[in-house]
């Protein structure tokens, strides 16, 4: 069914330009609410059934940055606005569900976004009308096509809808890496993915289920380093139940910093290595293995862990925490001209002057400017979390300097005269 008075489901350009935000999380909104205040038709697709659906998952973990950094100018304004202004302690980390409760709930409950917001709404796929990603290269004919967003809501019936503009924020928390070497599936995982754990477990909420048996956690990032740290306490006081954590990593110092500015991770950070280097009774380390293969076990899984070419141990998980990172779905954009990173499958420029730069602390990442956010395919954006490709280094704040920098430069929602450029 099409609607005639709805922009987006009509091909032509209408009297106003469209602008897709995919994704309602933290940078979706923050660019949703530039969409508003640059006078653009906007419509925002989220996947989950509400906004902020990823940091909904994680809404236990408190976030290492302060309150300071976790809200653009644009939401402060917009708390203000709708008379919920933010009083907290600038310095003091939010979880996310503080989050999601005292910033993002509200800006998304008012009538423009709510309005624009489609929730239970996933892209599948992004084309340009008319033609192919092979077509039109460094054209200027590309530009004046619509988008064709492929979506499918939540009953599970597709459409097509119509924008000028796409800023892709999908993040890439749903996307998470698979366990076996090499980043592909260990022979077995997909079979027993109903055993595997993908996300991080609120074990205060959900204690029952992670006690007793035997919990293999596989990863070693800060998403790991918080589970273990959950995973040893609750090992500690429950009897019978068995953490073995394996990580690529041979040494188990993970990089604490003294100097690290923000405390909670620094805290983080020193005791997870302690865990790492055995020194707690709740976890079983496993430093420098890889995951070969997993079978299915009466009641469990059989797992076998290699240690450099041969040297195998097999273990019997009752289930398996998989917290090995996660990088963008590319297939939302396959039909575009989009040049990846051939490392971090990040878009190539920001990954490039991020390479430049070194990584480093993330507190110290900026945003790289809009040209690092260009596309060969005009007016197609990846913004957020997703844009850092497989670099973990991705902070909120810079979010917030991309949808400025992007909106300086796409202008407003008339579309151009004749005459520009
Ligand atoms: C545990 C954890 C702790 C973190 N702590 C910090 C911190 O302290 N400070 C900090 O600055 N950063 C932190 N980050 C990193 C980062 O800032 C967050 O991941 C942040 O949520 C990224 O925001 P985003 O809007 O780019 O993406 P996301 O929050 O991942 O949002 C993407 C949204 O897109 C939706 N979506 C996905 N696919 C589709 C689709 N195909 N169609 C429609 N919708 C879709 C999702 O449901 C989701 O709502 C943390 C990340 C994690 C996982």
């Amino acid at each position: 069914m099409t609607s005639h008075s709805d922009p987006f489901q009509r091909p032509e350009v209408g009297p106003v330009r469209r602008l897709a935000v995919l994704g309602a999380g933290p940078v979706g909104l923050d660019a949703a609410l530039a969409a508003r205040d640059a006078g653009f038709a906007l419509r925002v697709y989220e996947a989950g059934p509400h906004p902020a659906a990823h940091v909904r998952q994680w809404g236990h973990v408190r976030l290492f940055s302060p309150w300071s950094m976790n809200l653009s100018d644009r939401m402060r304004e917009g708390l203000t606005a709708i008379d919920r202004p933010l009083e907290v302690d600038p310095d003091v980390s939010p979880t996310g569900s503080e989050l999601v409760d005292r910033v993002f709930d509200p800006l998304w409950s008012t009538a423009f976004l709510s309005g624009a917001l489609h929730i239970g709404t996933r892209v599948l796929a992004v084309g340009r009308q008319g033609t192919l990603k092979h077509e039109e290269i460094a054209s200027t004919t590309r530009a004046s096509r619509p988008f064709r967003i492929l979506v499918r809501d939540e009953t599970g019936t597709e459409r097509t809808e119509f924008a000028d503009l796409v800023l892709d924020c999908t993040g890439k928390f749903g996307n998470p890496n698979t366990l076996g070497d090499g980043g592909i599936p260990a022979p077995g995982e997909r079979a027993l993915e109903r055993r595997i754990e993908r996300w991080l477990p609120d074990l205060d909420r959900e204690a029952e289920r992670w006690t007793g048996g035997t919990t293999l956690l596989v990863g070693g990032g800060h998403s790991a380093q918080t589970a273990v740290r959950a995973l040893d306490a609750l090992a500690r006081r429950s009897p019978g139940t068995r953490v073995i954590w394996a990580m690529r990593r041979e040494d188990p110092e993970l990089g604490a910093d003294p100097d690290d500015p923000l405390p909670l991770r620094r805290e983080l950070v020193a005791e997870a290595s302690r865990i790492a280097r055995g020194d707690s009774a709740g976890v079983e380390p496993e430093l420098g293995v890889v995951v070969d293969a997993l079978e299915s076990a009466p009641d469990g899984v059989s797992v076998r862990l290699r240690r450099g070419g041969a040297d195998v141990r097999e273990i019997h998980a009752d289930r398996i925490l998989a917290l090995t990172g996660g990088v963008g779905d590319a297939g939302i954009y396959r039909q575009l001209q989009v040049h990846e990173c051939y490392a971090t499958s990040g878009p190539m420029k920001l990954s490039a002057a991020l390479l430049g730069s070194g990584g480093g602390d993330c507190l110290a990442q900026e945003s790289h400017g809009v040209e690092t956010l260009m596309n060969p395919e005009p007016g197609f954006f990846i913004l957020g979390d997703k844009s850092y490709g497989r670099n973990n280094t991705f902070l909120l704040q810079v979010g917030w300097s991309q949808v400025d920098e992007v909106f300086a430069a796409i202008g407003g929602g008339a579309p151009p005269g004749p005459s520009s450029p």
